[in-house]
């Protein structure tokens, strides 16, 4: 047997070197999908506990490694989804896995929203039930609480009649996708009339932060509309503020705080990361 020689074994052991850079940061992606996916698991979970989404609705993620693909769960209840339903899908929409699992047929609202919007990393649509009336008559949804400076300065309203006229109110493919992402612009949330909302965010928790604040915004404005007199809104430097300091979130503020109960809430005792 011939034994390596001592210049075979240097190069070896260079080589061993050289790759391990490359399989650290495979293993740092990895590391990084499965928490995007656990994220995202808990999104949807979360979402249905606040009522944000009932049975229908559905949030996705930008893929963390390949910006032309996205992740969001087969076509299922928000509140039943597990990390086995997850499913990759490219910008046009299109399952690169589906094995059989059945698709929202509304994806198309992420797909269209991610190619307009490369800082938008996660997605919600929601049927959420108090922004309804903001969409179904002219007064305009706009922040009134300190935790909803994101709503400022305006929330749009996609009119379907308006793209395809009278016809269902479901997105269900690339032209109405693109369609709502246009009059979504630059904005966090588009208002869906007689249908819902989108929101969006440049992670999985300040999204669902956004959804959870849109829907207590709309409650709050309908009491004070109810009382009667005039309001006074958050202006945009007071919006801007709050959502500055949001973006300064440390551990144990702000959206990590509340990040870590509603993880708790809706995975169990322990669920979340400390
Ligand atoms: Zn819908």
């Amino acid at each position: 047997m011939m034994m390596p020689s001592r210049s075979h074994f240097a190069r070896t052991l260079l080589m061993g070197f050289a790759l391990l850079p490359a399989l650290i940061s495979g293993a740092h992606a990895e590391a990084n999908l499965d928490a995007v996916i656990q994220d995202l698991v808990a999104a949807n979970r979360i979402l249905y506990r606040q009522g944000v989404v009932d049975g229908f609705g559905h949030v996705s993620v930008r893929h963390p490694a390949n910006a032309e693909r996205y992740l969001m769960s087969a076509s299922l209840a928000p509140g039943r989804v597990t990390k086995e339903d997850i499913m990759e899908f490219d910008l046009d929409s299109r399952p690169i896995d589906q094995r059989g699992r059945s698709i929202y047929s509304e994806r198309f609202i992420h797909s269209e929203i991610y190619k307009a919007r490369p800082d938008v990393q996660a997605i919600l649509h929601s049927h959420s039930p108090t922004v309804i009336p903001f969409g179904a008559s002219n007064v305009p949804l706009k922040p009134i609480v300190n935790t909803a400076g994101f709503l400022s300065p305006e929330v749009p309203v996609f009119e379907m009649r308006r793209v395809a006229g009278s016809r269902s109110l479901l997105v269900t493919d690339a032209k109405l996708g693109k369609a709502l992402a246009d009059v979504l612009g630059n904005r966090t949330v588009a208002l869906m009339r007689g249908h819902g909302n989108v929101v969006v965010g440049p992670n999985i928790r300040r999204m669902v932060s956004r959804a959870i604040y849109t829907e207590v915004n709309a409650r709050l404005q309908l009491q004070a509309l109810a009382l009667g007199s005039q309001i006074i809104y958050l202006d945009e430097t007071e919006a801007r503020a709050g959502e500055e300091n949001r973006d300064k979130s440390e551990r144990g503020h702000s959206i990590d705080r509340t990040w870590q109960m509603w993880v708790e809430e809706a995975m169990g005792p322990g669920s979340a990361d400390r």
